[in-house]
């Protein structure tokens, strides 16, 4: 029977890993792009077991997170406006924008109600009645895209007046080239990506071949549990070792090339791509999703006659850079005393897939290796 007192042997994955690491003989920094990884590679102190030459870097994967901070006091001035009933998810409630939160806005009597799935705010909007609009805050990628789809097809069947969503939905590959380009090729580029899992089950693993093959960036499609992220990673270093830059899937239980192909037609039939403003990435074309025409009267920024805002970040917040991988949480002079999860100051800390929450709750033990995240920020064309 094994003590208490002894060492837990590393799994084999592991001692694989730094083999192959050793093998490079330099130092690579691959890239996750999904909030579920970023908090699963903190708590299971994956990037303590990572070898000394090898960095895991958190960039553009938490919905909150990427939200621009104008579509945050869209949703702000919206839900204040006298008679409008606004729907979120839980993590948006305590986001800042330039004037305060929705919680903040609930507090003063907006009518904000958290929900869990987007059908819960047709059914509000059924309950409500003709003359009491409610809207649908979306945000998120391709995972939560098909329900808000469906929300809408939903409220186009039972012919609901009264219904419309404010889409700030986004993709995922337009924001992996975006930050390619952002932070180059160069050494101290990303050399791989651990592609989401979820996201990948609904736009298949095939959706990232062009990032492979056009970018030359090897990526690996992963599952959520410690041993599977720890193999994504292994596949990828090597990679690197070979000189390769392939697409593979080791999520297959999961994730299939073409996806989910209902959920896909769902998307199709309601939205279309167009040029989306993120947090810390500014705008980038064909990377979010827009209702079409066929359904603007479901539009809220049509309903509403809501015009682009562009906002800055709260000052001194640096989660723009912290989301395209540039800087450290630690590197931002609020985290930790200013800004928590407590009194968080940024969405980075707000959401409970944020990389600066990460870091505040699992330590900088587990953090990334401080070597990585040293260049110099772009210039971005805001929030
Ligand atoms: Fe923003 Fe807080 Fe993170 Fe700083 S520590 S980047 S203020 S969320």
């Amino acid at each position: 029977m094994t003590s208490l007192a002894q060492p837990v042997a590393r799994q084999p994955v592991i001692e694989h890993m730094h083999t192959v690491a050793g093998q490079i003989g330099r130092h690579v920094q691959f890239m996750e792009v999904c909030g579920t990884h970023t908090m699963s590679a903190f708590r299971c102190g994956l990037h303590g077991l990572l070898p000394k030459n090898v960095t895991l870097l958190s960039g553009p994967g938490c919905p909150v997170c990427v939200t621009a901070q104008g579509d945050i006091d869209l949703m702000i001035d919206l839900a204040q406006r006298p008679g409008v009933t606004m729907c979120t998810y839980g993590d948006m409630m305590r986001v800042p924008g330039s004037r305060g939160s929705l919680e903040a806005a609930r507090s003063a009597g907006a009518d904000v109600r958290v929900i869990y799935s987007a059908l819960d705010a047709v059914r509000i909007a059924e309950e409500n009645g003709d003359h009491h609009p409610v809207v649908l805050a979306a945000i998120g990628f391709e995972t939560t895209a098909p329900t808000a789809a469906a929300a809408v097809l939903r409220a186009h069947q039972q012919g609901l007046d009264n219904f419309s969503l404010l889409a700030c939905l986004k993709l995922v590959v337009p924001a992996m080239t975006s930050v390619l380009t952002l932070r180059g090729r160069s050494r101290r580029g990303v050399e791989g990506f651990l592609c989401p899992g979820h996201v990948s089950a609904i736009i298949g693993s095939e959706a990232f071949r062009p990032v492979a093959d056009e970018y030359g960036v090897p990526c690996v499609v992963g599952g959520f549990e410690p041993t599977l992220m720890s193999q994504a990673v292994v596949a990828l270093l090597e990679q690197v070792r070979d000189g390769r830059h392939d697409l593979e899937n080791l999520y297959p239980e999961v994730v299939t090339p073409a996806g989910n192909r209902i959920a896909q037609r769902w998307i199709d039939e309601v939205f279309e791509p167009v040029v989306t403003r993120w947090r810390g990435l500014g705008t980038i074309p064909e990377s979010g999703l827009a209702i079409r025409k066929a359904y603007s009267g479901y539009d809220a920024r049509r309903v509403f006659e809501l015009h682009p805002v562009v906002a800055p970040e709260p000052d001194g917040c640096r989660c723009g850079e912290v989301i395209a991988g540039l800087v450290r949480p630690d590197q931002c002079r609020l985290f930790g005393e200013r800004c928590n999860p407590t009194r968080p100051i940024g969405p980075c800390m707000v959401s409970g897939e944020g990389t600066c929450q990460a870091w505040f709750k699992y330590g900088r033990a587990n953090a990334p290796k401080p070597s990585c995240q040293s260049v110099t920020p772009p210039e971005t064309d805001g929030p």
